[in-house]
């Protein structure tokens, strides 16, 4: 459809899906402040599905039910830290898959899993801007009090140093 509105008004209002997709952005970035947090570890988090660790900042929020799938791109259960070779790989090879669903099956149990992530992906999902909207500063709130939580513990490490 094409838009009735005149060209070359701005600032240009972001689409919906650009909405979600920058939401998306924020939460994995949310997700791998979490386990850098929660790992304690200057910094360093472990990718869940071949144990490595890196720094936060080269990780990527992997999605276990891909990004495509609108219904589970915002859900925090369905992203966890990947290193740049399994995200790579996700979704194409299938040990990483296997070690990412054990992953989640310990964490959240089967039925969870197999409910809320995977049966939950193949549901469609169109996002209202006023939701999309909310979610998204809910991240941002979110992820600007993770990262003052972090830099915190950072400090304390060179206190301790
Ligand atoms: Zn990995």
């Amino acid at each position: 459809m094409q838009s009735a509105k005149p060209k070359g008004r701005k600032p240009k209002e972001r689409t919906v899906p650009q909405l979600v997709e920058e939401a998306a952005v924020i939460l994995q970035r949310i997700v791998r402040v979490k386990a850098a947090i929660a790992e304690n570890n200057r910094g360093l988090i472990t990718c869940v599905a071949c144990k490595k660790k890196n720094y936060w900042q080269r990780m990527n929020g992997g999605h276990f039910a891909g990004r495509d799938h609108i219904n589970t791109k915002l859900l925090e259960e369905n992203i966890h830290p990947l290193d740049v070779h399994c995200n790579k790989l996700n979704g194409h090879d299938g040990l990483v898959l296997v070690n990412y669903y054990e992953y989640l099956v310990e964490m959240y149990g089967k039925e969870f899993v197999d409910n809320d992530i995977r049966k939950a992906a193949l549901i469609p999902k169109v996002y209202k801007r006023a939701e999309i909207l909310e979610s998204k500063a809910e991240f941002e709130q979110r992820l600007a009090e993770l990262e003052k939580w972090l830099s915190c513990q950072a400090y304390e490490y060179r206190g301790a140093s």
